[in-house]
């Protein structure tokens, strides 16, 4: 819109993937919601920079549980949102977790157990010769892996236009958001760049902006951004096209298919927080790392094609890279703050993409008093995250 509105019934800040869904699930709750984008385009920041890609296999029942939801969504986009225009570029390729040591194997073992628990049962236990019968590329030291074929990948700028689009949300672009007129603690206007918007009821949906967002209403979120890159290697012939996300679970490294060629990634444990940005610093030596053979997490390490790849030493590729917004134990804070009317929509770490759509339903359930229980309600005690590096 040129204007902006002079009222809303909800204000939903931040235009990635994660205010577009709050905007559709808030629709279909009834609600018309205005989002309020700083860029002048909607999913120009973390969102875009990411790999796309859901699972179901997690160290915690809470996240299994919500990706689920989110995953029905994926597979029946088009009849759900009524959106026939958006290609999610969907791809149920599955996820393969590959371990060439025993411990891994064991630790491979213990999770699976929880998650089968969990009513995750269609994940499977694969010994070596059988990882190799299924995905070929894979290499001898490889002993197990654990894979399941449901889980995949998409576009995520596809999905989250076309969320924004279902929405029929009054769309702001070039619109910063500078501040809340709070009276009687609750919200009664979002102050903007082009003015103000008399609302009560804002969501923070601003990604790694969050915690400087809730600080205008005098928030304190416990919220750390982690700098993630990706290697975009647009056209690599040894990639095979089929394969799922495979990962070496003893390193962290990862790649899946895109294009005519791959993503890779890497996250680093050891990378320290760094302020919010716009620009996100990339780091050349980060795709040496990944490609390099003699490097110890080096994605040739559990699939040796990537070796012939870096001899051949003619394939392009550059680097992206994005923000992580991370919790404390990495799973994210949706639901209503100390400031009455103002909720949060934010701290997905790296599973933006997967666990928006359900934790915006989730989120629009808890405002329009739907739903109670709430395992990522912001004030909660934070439990150690066990194993789940991603
Ligand atoms: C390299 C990488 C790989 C990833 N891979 C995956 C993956 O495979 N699967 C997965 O599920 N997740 C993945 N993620 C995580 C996922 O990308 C994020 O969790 C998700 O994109 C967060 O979406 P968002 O809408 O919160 O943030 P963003 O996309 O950053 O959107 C926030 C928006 O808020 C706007 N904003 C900020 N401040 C203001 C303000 N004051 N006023 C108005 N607007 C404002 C910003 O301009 C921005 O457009 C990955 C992330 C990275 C970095």
């Amino acid at each position: 819109m040129r204007a902006i509105p002079p009222t809303a019934e909800l204000v939903i800040i931040g235009g990635g993937v994660v205010g577009a869904a709050t905007a559709f699930y808030a629709a279909r709750a009834g609600l018309r919601p205005v989002i309020l984008e700083a860029r002048p385009r909607l999913c120009t920041l973390t969102t875009p920079a990411s790999t796309g890609a859901f699972r179901l296999q997690f160290d915690n029942e809470e996240e299994t549980r919500l990706v689920g939801r989110s995953a029905y969504l994926f597979n029946n986009f088009a009849e759900i949102t009524g959106q026939t225009g958006y290609d999610l570029g969907l791809r149920v390729q599955g996820y393969l977790w590959l371990t060439t040591e025993e411990e891994g194997r064991e630790r491979q073992r213990r999770l699976v157990a929880r998650q089968h628990a969990w009513g995750q049962t269609d994940i499977e236990m694969l010994d070596g010769d059988e990882v190799r019968r299924r995905f070929p590329y894979v290499g001898p030291d490889v002993i197990g892996g654990r894979f399941r074929a449901g889980d995949g990948f998409l576009d995520p700028k596809a999905l989250t236009l076309g969320l924004a689009r279902a929405s029929g949300a009054v769309i702001c672009t070039d619109t910063q958001v500078l501040g809340f007129k709070i009276g009687a603690g609750r919200v009664r206007a979002v102050e903007t760049a082009r003015g103000r918007i008399e609302t009560e009821r804002a969501v923070i949906a601003a990604g790694p902006l969050s915690g400087v967002v809730a600080a205008f209403a005098g928030l304190d979120l416990p919220l750390q951004t982690v700098v993630r890159q990706k290697v975009v290697m647009p056209e690599v012939p040894e990639v095979p096209a089929q394969a799922p996300m495979t990962i070496d679970d003893d390193t962290g490294a990862h790649w899946r298919p895109a294009l005519r060629g791959a993503y890779l990634l890497y996250t680093d444990p050891e990378t320290p927080p760094t302020p919010p940005a716009q620009d996100v610093p990339t780091d050349h030596r980060f795709a040496f790392r990944l490609l390099d053979p003699a490097s110890p997490v080096s994605v040739a390490r559990v699939t040796p094609f990537w070796r012939d790849v870096w001899q051949r030493a003619s394939a392009h590729w550059l680097l992206q890279a994005g923000q992580y917004t991370m919790t404390p134990n990495r799973r994210p804070l949706i639901g209503a703050t100390a400031v009455e009317g103002l909720f949060l929509n934010t701290g997905y770490s790296g599973h933006g993409i997967m666990g928006s759509p359900a934790g915006s339903e989730l989120l629009i359930d808890v405002m329009t008093g739907r739903r109670r229980e709430n395992p990522f309600r912001p004030g909660r005690a934070f439990l150690p995250r066990e194993h789940d590096r991603l």
